[in-house]
C-alpha cells in the first residue's frame, strides 16, 4: 500500500505544482509568460530524449504524444474555438491524445527500438500525414468529415462528449492496468491523461495548456529518474535492494546497529542437482523470507547467495530472536522443484502436493548467520568483517544455526 503512495506522489506533486503555477499567472511578467509557453518543449523533449536513452517505448510515446499536441496547440489553436480550422483541430487533438495514451498503456514496453514499435510509429505518422494532408489540400471535406468542436458540451466542460469519454476511460484504465498485471504503478501515462483532459476541459483559460503541458513532461521526468534510481539500488532477481543500498543507509545509520549475514548453505548442490534457473527461485524465496524480518530489520542481498540485514538502534543479542525465527522459517520452508517443458519452477509444496509428479523434487534450503554490531568495530567495514568471521564459524559449527560476534 505504501508503495502505491510513494508512487502516487509525483503525480500529486505535478499537478500542486501545476495549480500553484496557475494561482500565480496574474504575478508573472512578460518574459517569465513567454519561457512558460515554451517550457513544454523542453520538459517534454527532455522526457522524450530520457525515454530514448533508456530504451523506454511507454515514456517515448507519451513524451512524443504530448510534445506534438502542444506543438499543434500552439500553432493552429491560438484562434477562438467557434473559427474554423480552430474548432476542427481542437476535436482532433482531444480524440486523439486519448487514444494513443491508451494505446501506450495497452501494448507492453517493449523499448523504442523494437520492430513493433516503430511499426506502431510509421502506423501512426502515416495517419498524421492523411490527416495533415486532408486538412491542407482538402479543406472542405475535411470539414466534411470532421465537424467544428470548439463549441461542444460535456458535463459543462469544453470538450465533446465522445472525447470526454475517452478520457474518463483511458484514465482508470492507465491506473488499473499496471496493477492487475502485477506490475508497480507507474502514473507516467494516467497523469498525461489527467492533464490532457484538465487542459482541453478549460481550454478558454489563460495558459493552460503551457501549464498541464509542462507538468506532464516534469511528471515523465520524476517518474523515469525514480525508476532508474530503483534498479541503481534494487536487486534485479530478487527485488530487494542491493549492496550500493547498504553501504548507502549504513551512512545514515548513526552509531547503534546491529548487522547480520546471511548465507545459503550448500547452495552450489541447489544448483548443480536442479540448474542454474531453481537455484535463482530458490534465491527469490530466501529473498522474500529475509525481507519479512521482524524487529525493525531491512534485507539486502549482499551478493551470489549471501544476504545481510541491517537493524537500526539495536544490538546483536535484540535480534538473535528475530534471525532464528527467520532461520526456522526458512530451514522448515518446503519448495518443489517442477520441470515443466524443461523450464524448471519453484512452487510451495502447499500449491502442488509432494509426489504429485515424478518430475518433482522438494528443495529445502537452510541458512547460517553471523552477527556483529556497531560495538564490536569502529567503522562499517570492521562490523562486517565481525559479522563475517561469526559467518564462518556458524559454517564451522555444522551450518543451519546462527554465531554472534
Ligand atoms: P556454503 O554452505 O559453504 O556456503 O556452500 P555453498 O555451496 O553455498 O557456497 P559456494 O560459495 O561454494 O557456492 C555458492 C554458489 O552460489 C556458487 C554460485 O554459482 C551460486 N550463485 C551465486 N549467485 C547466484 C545466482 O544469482 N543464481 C544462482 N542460481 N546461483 C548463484
Ligand atoms: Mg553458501
Ligand atoms: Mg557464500
Amino acid at each position: 500500500m505504501s508503495q502505491v503512495l510513494i508512487r502516487l506522489l509525483p503525480l500529486l506533486f505535478c499537478l500542486l505544482l501545476a495549480l500553484l503555477t496557475y494561482w500565480q499567472l496574474p504575478t508573472l511578467k512578460g518574459p517569465q509568460l513567454s519561457l512558460l509557453e515554451q517550457l513544454p518543449f523542453i520538459v517534454c523533449g527532455l522526457a522524450a530524449f530520457m525515454a530514448i536513452l533508456a530504451n523506454r517505448s511507454k515514456d517515448l510515446g507519451a513524451a512524443a504524444t504530448m510534445l506534438i499536441s502542444f506543438w499543434i496547440i500552439n500553432q493552429f489553436l491560438q484562434e477562438p474555438l467557434g473559427t474554423e480550422p480552430a474548432g476542427q483541430v481542437f476535436g482532433i487533438i482531444s480524440l486523439c491524445l486519448p487514444v494513443l495514451l491508451m494505446l501506450f498503456i495497452i501494448l507492453p514496453d517493449t523499448g523504442w527500438r523494437h520492430p513493433a514499435f516503430l511499426v506502431l510509429v510509421a502506423f501512426i505518422s502515416i495517419f498524421a500525414l492523411i490527416v495533415i494532408s486532408l486538412f491542407q489540400w482538402q479543406p472542405l471535406w475535411f470539414a466534411q468529415l470532421m465537424p467544428n468542436m470548439g463549441e461542444s458540451d460535456f458535463l459543462g466542460l469544453r470538450i465533446s462528449p465522445t472525447a470526454g469519454l475517452l478520457f474518463l476511460i483511458a484514465l482508470p484504465m492507465g491506473v488499473a492496468l499496471p496493477l492487475l498485471q502485477h506490475e508497480q504503478l507507474d502514473t507516467s501515462l494516467p497523469g498525461c491523461i489527467l492533464f490532457g483532459f484538465i487542459t482541453m476541459s478549460w481550454f478558454e483559460l489563460a495558459h493552460i495548456s503551457a501549464i498541464m503541458f509542462s507538468a506532464a513532461g516534469l511528471l515523465l521526468i520524476i517518474n523515469q529518474t525514480h525508476s532508474l534510481l530503483n534498479m541503481v539500488y534494487r536487486d534485479e532477481l530478487t527485488q530487494i535492494p542491493n549492496r550500493r543500498a547498504l553501504m548507502r543507509d549504513v551512512r545514515s545509520m548513526g552509531s547503534h546497529y546491529a548487522l547480520a549475514i546471511a548465507d545459503v548453505d550448500h547452495f552450489k548442490r541447489v544448483n548443480d542437482n536442479y540448474g542454474h534457473d531453481v537455484g535463482d527461485q530458490v534465491l527469490k524465496a530466501v529473498a522474500a523470507k529475509l525481507r519479512r524480518v521482524a524487529g525493525g530489520g531491512k534485507a539486502y542481498r549482499f551478493g551470489g547467495e549471501e544476504f545481510c540485514l541491517l537493524f537500526r538502534g539495536r544490538k546483536s543479542e535484540q535480534v538473535l530472536d528475530f534471525l532464528e525465527e527467520l532461520r526456522r522459517e526458512i530451514a522448515n520452508y518446503d519448495m518443489t522443484a517442477r520441470d515443466k517443458k524443461n523450464r524448471p519452477r519453484i512452487q510451495k509444496s502447499g500449491e502442488k502436493k509432494r509426489g504429485a509428479s515424478r518430475r518433482e523434487g522438494n528443495i529445502r534450503v537452510t541458512i547460517s548467520m553471523g552477527v556483529a554490531d556497531s560495538e564490536d568495530a569502529l567503522h562499517f567495514e570492521g562490523v562486517l568483517k565481525a559479522a563475517d568471521s561469526a559467518l564462518y564459524r556458524a559454517k564451522d559449527g555444522g551450518r543451519n544455526q546462527i554465531q554472534c560476534c
